[in-house]
């Protein structure tokens, strides 16, 4: 308490400092209402002045006289119901705060003088001290009282009576001074207007309750605004005083638990250029040319401020047609006069368009309009306030008492007009305060003095000064405010949809916002409550938010864009890339930066790995198995199929073209030559080449991955171990020939099919084995992040390592070949084979290093494999049987049997007569030999290989005779 009174004191001291607010004491400034129980009132009935030396600036017509006239008018309203408090009569003390929290102070040392004949009073050692104060400030009490012969009226200082509660002040700056004051008299306070969240402190301000709300309240309501559209990013600016740095507080509370960014703070004061520093700063952060920016700019500054703030920003952003910047939105809390002209004057309407403005909710009060336009000049309810006469010479520009004759505007003759009448906004919460402390004393004295009936008729009434009951003489302000005041709930009579009104434990009153938008361009038919170009627009009540989008200024038919308004530090991140914040701490400013394709996002700063084998959704939130609906695999109708399909289906064709030819020639000699079995053999181990494209190109299976192991080999071990068999024995036949005259080894038929089984077994064993040890099956593979394959359950390697065996045999095949390239036997079969066998190496090899090279991708692998196998079978399709299908079709005469007097006769016989007996076991066994002579190719070649044979044979003394060998080739081959 003793720390609170120095505060006081020494505001108060500063009062008395300032020698031009001393000499405006003795104006006056209070308006007294007599009656039984007095109950105070503060109102800004003026405003704070600019002058040094002049403490009251003009008058208020809105903000103080309309609700000195409220008060007035609810204390007509209760003293004129006879029933209610049982008689007592209401009067008032009214007070000017002037809207300077120092002025008021020193004016609400009233309230305490009228204490001070309380000796009983707990306060009185203080208020000694504050009558100490007031006479030194002098009191201008009984100087507004004078008598009609003009002497000056005795004071009656027994009559002084209690303030019993005080209706009052407005301005938080003020109000918060004030009950300071007055707690240290037990004065109960209940203010109409004033939101510091700080006054709902019990501990602080033990007897001040409101009929509004703490701004706690508005400042949800604006970060709720904010929220809804999106604002992430906003500028503060606040008035240096109770209620904007409580309400900065408040709202910077509420910005952080709703994650909106403050890009700059303000704290304004009324001096033009620190103003105009602030608004640098706002601009600056605006940022008008740019799309992002500190675009909206909440206010929590009081009602004064707000002109001066308009004018400076009207001239720091001077409209600019050829180059167009966006404009501030203000979103104000509810000190934002929509009745003040000043705000809206000449330019500063452009500045102040689009204003999204927070009210109170209130009703307009008819039967008070009533009564405020029906007072004029004379009439009593005129006079008692005398501010009223102020208000005239200023409103209607005229004077009163003027003389007859004057050509000036009487003042006297001034009415006001009902159109355009608009009310102050709190009127309503005045009546409801004035109201609520009626309320509380007449429950008070139903409690403590029940019969006590002041008596009614005129005369006793005017004959003995009235008494009220001895218990409420002295009321005890805690006792009012806990008991009663606290405890009130009653419906407010004058409005047109009824509303209860009551207090909450902390004294204040619900919290119900009107939102308002300032559209003066908007020319729509606007509802009661909205007037003067401000458009409702929204509701927020009880943490509730509604918004009627379409009637914002940025609608189109609003005559906006359609466009909501953007006020956030950074775009937002397209989709797939995360926020990267600039500042750790700063929520709202952020880079972005790219998510990895198989990333999504946790939250908006965080990209997760999905995991192998699953992959983002498309919105990113979460992920999905790839397997489930991306499964890649072999399909039959995609260009990696289609294209080794028809290699295949050509090659099929063939080698059954083929068969066939060999089987209508079966008999002819070149069929005959060429080993029959053999050429099946390799003609069906072809067609299993080319069949397993087929196999390749099926999604996989279990059955399909178990022909791919082991068909593909077999295939290929057939191919080439039939090949490596007929090279062989050819090769054996040669070698043998010029060392020996005796048979070679298994060169029937039979054994080289025996012999080609053998050699293709292996392959076909191990396959299966390989299969017992890894049994097929299909797995899932993941090449790329992305990609999910449906593949054979081994690697791909193993399956390579299983064709091992075939490459021997071609290598074998390839040496033999190369071998044997210069034996003409059969059309120089060796040495096709040997073209063959040298172009499936060059096609394997190529093969190989094309399937490492093309690393992950399983269709050009597969798609390669089956036209690299393709190959294999057509190389050695084309290289062996070309020749054959020539000689059958075109060299049809080299294809028939010459038994007689042809040249097999004059070669073999002439030379020695001795092998006829082994041609003639060639002969029955039909074997080639017999046409061999017949199918060279001509004479001279067979010469000269003989006579190369002669030559290497000279050289050898162990070899056979040059007519031996040549017979023996002859024979054999
Ligand atoms: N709520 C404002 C304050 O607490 C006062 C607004 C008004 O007087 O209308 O300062």
């Amino acid at each position: 308490m003793a720390t609170q009174l120095i505060v006081n004191m020494n505001v108060m001291a500063q009062t008395v400092d300032d020698p031009g607010l001393v000499a405006s004491l003795n104006q006056v400034r209070q308006l007294r209402l007599p009656g039984d129980l007095i109950i105070g009132g503060v109102f800004p009935v003026h405003g704070k002045s600019n002058q040094p030396g002049q403490p009251c600036g003009e008058i208020f017509e809105t903000r103080g006289i309309h609700r000195v006239e409220a008060m007035l008018y609810a204390l007509d309203m209760i003293n004129a119901q006879t029933d209610f408090l049982r008689g007592y009569k209401l009067g008032a003390l009214i007070l000017d705060s002037c809207s300077n929290p120092a002025y008021a102070l020193n004016q609400s040392l009233d309230f305490g003088a009228l204490i001070l004949d309380s000796c009983s009073n707990p306060a009185y050692a203080l208020n000694q001290s504050l009558d100490f104060v007031r006479d030194m400030i002098g009191s201008t009490d009984a100087s507004e009282y004078q008598c009609l012969d003009g002497s000056s009226p005795m004071i009656r200082h027994t009559s002084k009576k209690n303030v019993v509660a005080v209706v009052g002040a407005s301005y938080s700056s003020v109000t918060v001074q004030m009950a300071n004051l007055l707690r240290l008299f037990r004065i109960v306070q209940v203010s109409p207007a004033s939101t510091n969240a700080d006054l709902s402190d019990k501990n602080r301000f033990e007897y001040f309750a409101r009929t509004v709300p703490s701004d706690n309240y508005q400042a949800r309501a604006m970060i709720d605004i904010a929220s809804y559209f999106n604002w992430t990013y906003v500028s503060l600016v606040y008035s240096a005083d109770e209620y904007g740095e409580l309400g900065a507080d408040a709202f910077k509370k509420e910005a952080r638990k709703q994650n909106v960014c403050i890009a700059l703070e303000e704290r304004i004061v009324m001096k033009k250029e620190l103003m105009m520093e602030s608004i640098d700063n706002l601009v600056k952060k605006l940022q008008p040319y740019k799309e992002v920016g500190a675009r909206v700019v909440v206010l929590f500054v009081g009602s004064e401020y707000i002109p001066l703030l308009m004018e400076q920003v009207t001239e720091r952003m001077p409209a600019n047609k050829s180059k167009p910047q966006k404009k501030i939105i203000w979103l104000a809390s509810e000190s934002w006069d929509r009745n003040n002209e000043a705000y809206i004057l000449g330019e500063r309407k452009r500045v102040v368009d689009g204003a999204i403005v927070l009210m109170l909710e209130s009703q307009r009060v008819p039967s008070f309009e009533e009564y405020y336009l029906s007072l004029r000049p004379g009439t009593d309810k005129f006079e008692r306030n005398k501010w009223l006469k102020e208000l005239w010479e200023q409103k209607f520009d005229c004077q009163f008492n003027l003389p007859e004759e004057s050509s000036l505007n009487k003042c006297e003759h001034m009415v006001q007009s009902k159109e355009n009448f608009n009310p102050d906004d709190k009127v309503q919460f005045v009546i409801e305060a004035v109201y609520a402390i009626a309320h509380a004393l007449q429950a008070m004295k139903q409690k403590l003095c029940p019969d006590d009936v002041i008596e009614k008729e005129w005369i006793i009434r005017n004959g003995k000064i009235p008494e009220v009951c001895a218990a409420m003489r002295q009321i005890d302000g805690e006792d009012f405010y806990k008991n009663y005041l606290l405890h009130v709930d009653f419906l407010d009579p004058f409005l047109p949809i009824p509303k209860r009104v009551h207090f909450s434990p902390q004294g204040d009153g619900p919290a119900h916002y009107t939102i308002l938008n300032y559209q003066p361009n908007n020319h729509a038919e606007y509802s009661d409550t909205e007037r003067g170009g401000y458009r409702e627009v929204g509701k927020w009540s009880e943490q509730k938010l509604e918004i009627y989008e379409s009637e914002f200024f940025w609608n189109v038919e609003n005559g906006g864009d359609g466009k909501v308004p953007i006020s956030v530090c950074s775009p937002d991140c397209r989709l797939g890339y995360k926020k990267q914040l600039i500042k750790s701490d700063e929520l709202c400013c952020w880079a972005c930066s790219k998510c990895e394709d198989y990333e999504y996002l946790v939250n908006e700063t965080t990209c997760q790995d999905c995991g192998i084998g699953r992959w983002p959704l498309e919105n990113r939130t979460d992920c999905y198995d790839l397997a489930t609906n991306h499964l890649k695999h072999m399909r039959i109708n995609e260009w990696y199929s289609i294209v080794p399909i028809i290699f295949a289906v050509l090659g099929i064709m063939v080698a059954i073209s083929v068969i066939l030819v060999f089987v209508l020639y079966n008999e002819t000699p070149v069929v005959k030559a060429s080993g029959r079995e053999l050429s099946y053999i390799l003609l069906v181990s072809m067609i299993m080449c080319y069949a397993m494209t087929f196999i390749l190109v099926s999604p996989p299976s279990t059955l399909g991955c178990a022909l791919k192991r082991t068909g593909i080999g077999f295939a290929f071990s057939c191919l080439y171990s039939a090949m490596l068999v007929k090279t062989n024995r050819i090769y054996r036949i040669f070698h043998q020939a010029t060392r020996t005259a005796q048979r070679p080894m298994c060169i029937t038929p039979i054994s080289q099919v025996f012999l080609t089984g053998l050699l293709a077994g292996p392959q076909l064993i191990g396959s299966l084995i390989w299969l017992l040890i890894v049994p097929p099956g299909t797995r899932h593979d993941y090449p790329t992040r992305g990609d999910v394959v449906l593949t054979c359950n081994v690697p791909d390697h193993h399956f390579l390592y299983s064709l091992t065996y075939c490459a021997v045999l071609i290598v074998l095949c390839t040496i033999y070949a190369i071998k044997t390239r210069q034996v003409p036997e059969n059309f120089n079969e060796t040495k096709f084979i040997g073209f063959s066998m040298y172009t499936t190496c060059v096609v394997w090899v190529s093969w190989i290093f094309f399937f490492f090279g093309t690393g992950s991708d399983f269709q050009i692998q597969t798609t390669s494999l089956c036209i690299s196998i393709s190959m294999s079978a057509n190389v050695a399709l084309v290289c062996i049987f070309s020749p054959k299908l020539w000689i059958i079709f075109f060299e049809k005469d080299k294809n028939v049997r010459k038994q007689d007097g042809d040249m097999f006769k004059k070669s073999f016989y002439s030379r020695n007569s001795s092998y006829r007996s082994t041609m003639y076991i060639h002969e029955s066994d039909g074997q080639a030999s017999r046409e061999y002579t017949a199918l060279l190719k001509d004479e001279k070649e067979r010469r000269k290989i003989s006579n190369n044979n002669n030559t290497v044979n000279r050289k050898s003394s162990s070899q056979p005779s040059p007519s031996i060998t040549s017979a023996a080739q002859d024979t054999f081959l």
